[in-house]
Protein backbone atom coordinates (compact mmCIF):
# COMPACT_ATOMS: atom_id res chain seq x y z
CA UNK A 1 0.00 0.00 0.00
CA UNK A 2 1.00 3.30 -0.34
CA UNK A 3 1.34 5.55 2.64
CA UNK A 4 1.95 9.40 2.53
CA UNK A 5 3.83 10.51 5.43
CA UNK A 6 2.81 14.67 6.22
CA UNK A 7 6.80 15.56 7.23
CA UNK A 8 9.38 16.86 5.41
CA UNK A 9 12.09 15.52 6.87
CA UNK A 10 13.73 12.49 5.16
CA UNK A 11 14.96 10.81 8.16
CA UNK A 12 11.24 10.40 9.98
CA UNK A 13 10.77 8.96 6.41
CA UNK A 14 13.33 6.76 6.85
CA UNK A 15 12.45 5.54 10.24
CA UNK A 16 8.73 4.96 9.41
CA UNK A 17 9.62 2.88 6.25
CA UNK A 18 11.55 0.66 8.17
CA UNK A 19 8.76 -0.26 10.45
CA UNK A 20 6.06 -0.17 8.13
CA UNK A 21 8.18 -3.07 5.87
CA UNK A 22 5.88 -3.88 2.94
CA UNK A 23 4.23 -0.39 2.51
CA UNK A 24 5.69 2.63 0.20
CA UNK A 25 6.23 5.38 2.15
CA UNK A 26 6.06 8.62 0.38
CA UNK A 27 6.30 12.02 1.52
CA UNK A 28 5.06 15.40 -0.10
CA UNK A 29 8.21 16.45 -2.10
CA UNK A 30 7.72 13.13 -3.93
CA UNK A 31 5.25 14.56 -5.31
CA UNK A 32 6.77 18.40 -5.73
CA UNK A 33 4.39 19.42 -3.02
CA UNK A 34 5.16 21.13 0.47
CA UNK A 35 1.90 20.91 3.30
CA UNK A 36 2.44 22.96 5.96
CA UNK A 37 -1.03 23.89 7.68
CA UNK A 38 -0.67 26.17 11.03
CA UNK A 39 -0.49 23.79 13.84
CA UNK A 40 -2.66 25.61 15.98
CA UNK A 41 -3.87 22.88 18.59
CA UNK A 42 -3.57 22.74 21.54
CA UNK A 43 -2.76 18.42 21.98
CA UNK A 44 -0.50 16.29 20.02
CA UNK A 45 -3.17 14.33 18.57
CA UNK A 46 -5.02 17.71 17.41
CA UNK A 47 -1.89 18.87 15.07
CA UNK A 48 -1.30 15.38 13.93
CA UNK A 49 -4.53 15.35 12.39
CA UNK A 50 -4.47 19.16 10.92
CA UNK A 51 -1.57 17.51 8.99
CA UNK A 52 -2.85 14.32 8.19
CA UNK A 53 -5.72 15.99 6.66
CA UNK A 54 -4.04 18.78 4.88
CA UNK A 55 -2.27 16.22 2.92
CA UNK A 56 -4.76 13.60 2.51
CA UNK A 57 -6.61 16.78 0.93
CA UNK A 58 -3.92 16.25 -1.85
CA UNK A 59 -3.45 12.58 -2.45
CA UNK A 60 -6.73 11.35 -1.65
CA UNK A 61 -4.38 8.50 -0.14
CA UNK A 62 -3.88 6.86 3.20
CA UNK A 63 -2.13 9.24 5.11
CA UNK A 64 0.22 9.21 8.30
CA UNK A 65 1.09 12.31 10.04
CA UNK A 66 3.05 12.93 13.84
CA UNK A 67 3.71 15.61 15.98
CA UNK A 68 5.72 15.17 18.80
CA UNK A 69 7.31 17.08 21.72
CA UNK A 70 8.81 16.87 25.20
CA UNK A 71 6.58 17.28 28.45
CA UNK A 72 8.16 17.98 31.94
CA UNK A 73 6.03 17.16 35.02
CA UNK A 74 7.60 20.40 37.26
CA UNK A 75 6.76 22.86 34.17
CA UNK A 76 2.86 21.59 34.47
CA UNK A 77 3.57 19.51 30.61
CA UNK A 78 5.47 22.83 28.85
CA UNK A 79 6.84 22.73 26.68
CA UNK A 80 4.43 19.84 24.83
CA UNK A 81 3.20 21.39 21.59
CA UNK A 82 5.57 24.37 21.84
CA UNK A 83 8.84 22.06 21.86
CA UNK A 84 9.84 23.48 18.88
CA UNK A 85 9.53 26.58 19.39
CA UNK A 86 10.29 26.85 22.86
CA UNK A 87 11.73 29.77 24.10
CA UNK A 88 11.52 31.90 20.66
CA UNK A 89 14.85 32.75 18.91
CA UNK A 90 15.31 33.81 15.30
CA UNK A 91 12.17 32.84 13.12
CA UNK A 92 10.88 31.80 16.51
CA UNK A 93 13.49 29.20 16.37
CA UNK A 94 16.60 28.63 19.04
CA UNK A 95 19.17 26.08 18.66
CA UNK A 96 19.03 23.16 20.61
CA UNK A 97 22.03 23.93 23.15
CA UNK A 98 20.06 27.45 23.36
CA UNK A 99 16.52 25.90 24.21
CA UNK A 100 18.30 23.24 26.49
CA UNK A 101 20.11 25.60 28.37
CA UNK A 102 17.09 27.75 28.92
CA UNK A 103 14.99 24.61 29.70
CA UNK A 104 17.70 23.57 32.54
CA UNK A 105 17.48 28.09 33.63
CA UNK A 106 13.74 27.31 33.96
CA UNK A 107 13.54 23.42 35.86
CA UNK A 108 15.91 24.68 38.35
CA UNK A 109 13.49 27.08 40.16
CA UNK A 110 10.62 24.91 39.53
CA UNK A 111 9.18 22.23 42.18
CA UNK A 112 10.68 18.41 42.03
CA UNK A 113 9.68 14.89 43.09
CA UNK A 114 12.07 13.79 45.45
CA UNK A 115 14.81 15.71 43.35
CA UNK A 116 13.91 14.00 40.19
CA UNK A 117 12.69 15.82 36.81
CA UNK A 118 10.22 13.03 35.19
CA UNK A 119 9.04 14.13 32.06
CA UNK A 120 8.21 12.36 28.74
CA UNK A 121 8.47 12.52 25.14
CA UNK A 122 5.77 12.21 23.46
CA UNK A 123 4.16 11.04 19.80
CA UNK A 124 0.47 11.56 18.36
CA UNK A 125 -0.11 8.99 15.50
CA UNK A 126 -2.76 9.77 13.08
CA UNK A 127 -3.73 7.72 9.98
CA UNK A 128 -6.37 9.19 7.85
CA UNK A 129 -7.87 6.45 5.57
CA UNK A 130 -11.09 8.61 4.15
CA UNK A 131 -12.39 11.84 5.72
CA UNK A 132 -14.66 9.95 7.76
CA UNK A 133 -12.11 6.72 8.99
CA UNK A 134 -9.37 7.02 10.57
CA UNK A 135 -7.36 6.18 13.62
CA UNK A 136 -4.91 7.47 16.08
CA UNK A 137 -2.26 6.63 18.27
CA UNK A 138 -0.59 8.47 21.39
CA UNK A 139 2.83 6.71 22.88
CA UNK A 140 5.19 8.00 25.44
CA UNK A 141 8.74 7.34 26.48
CA UNK A 142 9.54 8.27 30.48
CA UNK A 143 12.51 9.65 31.81
CA UNK A 144 13.76 12.80 33.58
CA UNK A 145 15.74 15.84 32.79
CA UNK A 146 19.02 16.11 33.84
CA UNK A 147 21.31 18.94 35.06
CA UNK A 148 23.87 19.03 31.61
CA UNK A 149 23.72 17.76 28.39
CA UNK A 150 25.05 14.23 27.97
CA UNK A 151 25.81 12.88 24.62
CA UNK A 152 26.11 13.67 20.87
CA UNK A 153 23.64 11.34 19.63
CA UNK A 154 19.85 12.17 18.04
CA UNK A 155 18.82 15.69 18.25
CA UNK A 156 16.68 18.57 20.22
CA UNK A 157 16.22 17.53 23.83
CA UNK A 158 17.55 14.21 23.70
CA UNK A 159 21.54 15.44 25.74
CA UNK A 160 19.36 16.32 28.91
CA UNK A 161 16.47 13.42 28.33
CA UNK A 162 18.06 10.71 30.97
CA UNK A 163 16.74 7.30 30.93
CA UNK A 164 17.18 6.18 34.73
CA UNK A 165 16.56 2.50 34.05
CA UNK A 166 19.87 2.81 31.33
CA UNK A 167 21.55 5.41 33.21
CA UNK A 168 21.99 7.16 29.71
CA UNK A 169 20.69 10.14 27.95
CA UNK A 170 18.46 9.45 25.20
CA UNK A 171 21.66 11.19 23.28
CA UNK A 172 24.27 8.80 24.89
CA UNK A 173 21.68 5.68 22.77
CA UNK A 174 22.55 3.84 19.42
CA UNK A 175 20.36 5.38 16.33
CA UNK A 176 18.78 1.63 16.35
CA UNK A 177 18.25 1.57 20.24
CA UNK A 178 16.84 4.93 20.50
CA UNK A 179 14.40 3.74 17.18
CA UNK A 180 13.42 0.74 19.11
CA UNK A 181 12.30 2.64 22.34
CA UNK A 182 11.65 5.99 21.21
CA UNK A 183 7.96 7.49 21.57
CA UNK A 184 8.04 7.82 17.36
CA UNK A 185 8.51 3.99 17.11
CA UNK A 186 5.91 3.01 19.48
CA UNK A 187 3.47 5.09 17.89
CA UNK A 188 4.53 3.70 14.34
CA UNK A 189 4.40 -0.15 15.16
CA UNK A 190 0.80 1.04 16.82
CA UNK A 191 -0.19 2.27 12.86
CA UNK A 192 1.94 -0.88 11.27
CA UNK A 193 -0.65 -3.29 13.55
CA UNK A 194 -3.57 -1.25 12.69
CA UNK A 195 -2.79 -1.36 9.04
CA UNK A 196 -2.49 -5.41 9.17
CA UNK A 197 -6.77 -4.72 10.56
CA UNK A 198 -7.61 -2.42 7.95
P1 LIG B 1 7.93 17.56 15.57
O1 LIG B 1 6.82 16.69 16.00
O2 LIG B 1 8.87 16.87 14.63
O3 LIG B 1 7.49 18.91 15.11
O4 LIG B 1 8.86 17.79 16.87
C1 LIG B 1 8.58 18.77 17.83
C2 LIG B 1 9.76 19.05 18.70
O5 LIG B 1 9.75 18.17 19.82
C3 LIG B 1 11.13 18.84 18.06
O6 LIG B 1 11.55 19.98 17.37
C4 LIG B 1 12.00 18.59 19.28
O7 LIG B 1 12.32 19.81 19.89
C5 LIG B 1 11.06 17.85 20.21
N1 LIG B 1 11.22 16.39 20.04
C6 LIG B 1 10.32 15.53 19.51
N2 LIG B 1 10.81 14.28 19.50
C7 LIG B 1 12.06 14.35 20.03
C8 LIG B 1 13.07 13.38 20.24
O8 LIG B 1 12.96 12.18 19.95
N3 LIG B 1 14.21 13.86 20.80
C9 LIG B 1 14.41 15.15 21.14
N4 LIG B 1 13.50 16.10 20.93
C10 LIG B 1 12.32 15.70 20.38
Amino acid sequence: MTIWFATGNEHKRRELAAILAGHSVKIPSDAGVAVDPDESGDAFLENAFIKARALFELTCEPVVADDSGLCVDALGGRPGVHSARYGGGVNGKLASSERNALLLKEISGASSIAGRRTARFVCAMALVLSKDRFFAVQETLEGEIIGEERGTGGFGYDPIFFLPERGLTVAELSEREKNRISHRAKAARAIGKMLEII
